[in-house]
């Protein structure tokens, strides 16, 4: 099943548990709009070179639309499309302001060159710029996109619109980005799991995790349940996989990665094939890359007891049945990885109100948010008698459709 299918799915499981009416199932599912453009660029060596771009906004019934700009070889539109619509209920679910979108480039930023991705960002802007707007629709960076990648839409936002920093987030902080903007993914998804293994009466310390993916989100997941006492097993990234029984250093393995931008060859731990991470022994298993990586090949064999959805569904359908059958815990998407938005949320108040927050009062404000979601979703697990995933889509669509309702929808 693929992206798409997978999340209008769970859509409508949820819209079934709340009865919602069809005709506003059926507008809920909709997007608002849809955007493709060609994106044609000189190459460093002279040659001419075309990309698609996309840009899907999915609902704005809370507020503008919000979503990352994602650039991988896989993007495609119903993996945007998904991605958008998930965007939706997940500021819903956080409680933030916003509606949902999402963007994309289907290109391999490894392999363009530094003014290559320069060029490519701001043709991409120049295409989209009426689209998007403080009001209407914030994009922020997402796989393969980053800070820098942001100051280039706003640099190049800014030509046509003039100044106006709340128009991206995920800035740098030179140019009006948050503090803890950076880590905030990574640390959302540390209090989301500390609110989840409070329900177990358990706690971070002492826990074994493995950990896919160590770019921003699983890096910082990494380093921060270090800090608190966990145990990571295991991580991987694209370049290898590393495993170390009684736990790795992650501040030793972030230096190894940053001095060979590679995994291979950490002397505090042995390699180990990146397929067997996902099925390797452990309490908490953490997925922070690509959607799809726990499916039917895979599920059973899964040994964590609790796994927690750094990626964006990371599970598919069939992965999600077996592993609850098996009575493995998932912590959503749609909640565990909200923290890199509701910080985006904070940094998009800053910009307006004129005033920068220090770093504590950015990560005080992101625990209350992420810690009373967590409640929320509990609340609705309760009431409708259902997983943790249904109870964070029943939360985050039932906001949203109330929101739908007031603005004047008539069955
Ligand atoms: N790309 C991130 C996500 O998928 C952050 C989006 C944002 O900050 O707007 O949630």
């Amino acid at each position: 099943m693929n992206a798409l299918a997978a999340t209008n799915r769970n859509f409508r499981l949820a819209s079934r548990l709340l009865g919602l009416d069809s005709k506003l199932e059926k507008s809920l599912l909709i997007p608002f709009r849809e955007i493709k453009v060609e994106c044609t660029i000189p190459k460093d060596d002279g040659t001419l070179a075309s990309y698609v771009g996309f840009r899907v906004q999915h609902d704005n019934a809370r507020g503008p639309m919000k979503g990352g700009i994602r650039y991988h070889p896989e993007v495609d539109p119903d993996e945007v499309n998904a991605l958008a619509q998930l965007m939706t209920w997940k500021t819903a679910v956080a409680d933030i302001p916003y509606g949902g979108a999402k963007g994309g480039i289907g290109c391999n930023p490894r392999d363009l060159s530094k003014s290559e991705l320069e060029r490519l960002t701001r043709v991409f802007t120049q295409k989209i710029h009426d689209l998007i707007g403080i009001h209407t629709d914030v994009p922020a960076p997402d796989m393969g996109t980053n800070a820098q990648t942001m100051a280039w839409i706003l640099d190049e936002y800014s030509k046509f619109h003039g100044h106006s920093p709340a128009v991206v987030t995920g800035k740098p902080i030179d140019l009006g980005g948050s503090l803890g903007r950076e880590a905030a993914t990574g640390r959302g998804v540390v209090y989301a799991t500390e609110a989840l293994l409070a329900e177990y009466g358990k706690s971070i310390k002492g826990m074994t995790f493995v950990i896919q993916g160590f770019g921003n989100v699983g890096s910082w997941a990494s380093r921060l349940i270090h800090e608190k006492g966990g145990k990571v097993i295991a991580v991987s990234d694209i370049t290898g996989a590393v495993k170390n029984p009684n736990g790795i250093d992650i501040s030793e393995l972030l230096k190894h990665k940053e001095a060979t931008g590679s995994l291979k060859s950490f002397s505090d731990g042995d390699s180990m094939d990146p397929n067997e991470l996902l099925v390797h022994e452990c309490d908490v298993l953490i997925p922070c890359a690509l959607g799809g990586v726990l499916n039917r090949e895979n599920a059973a064999d899964v040994k964590a007891k609790f796994i927690i959805e750094a990626a964006n569904h990371p599970t598919d359908p069939e992965a999600d049945e077996v592993l609850s059958k098996k009575g493995v815990i998932i912590l959503p998407d749609i909640y565990a990885n909200a923290g890199g938005v509701t910080v985006s949320y904070f940094e998009w108040v800053q910009n307006i109100q004129g005033f920068m927050w220090d770093e504590e009062r950015v990560n005080m404000e992101l625990k209350k948010y992420m810690t009373q979601a967590f409640h929320n979703i509990k609340n609705m697990c309760q009431t409708h008698d259902c997983s943790l995933r249904m109870g964070a889509f029943t939360l985050g669509v039932n906001r949203v459709a109330r929101a739908t309702i007031l603005r004047g929808w008539e069955a």
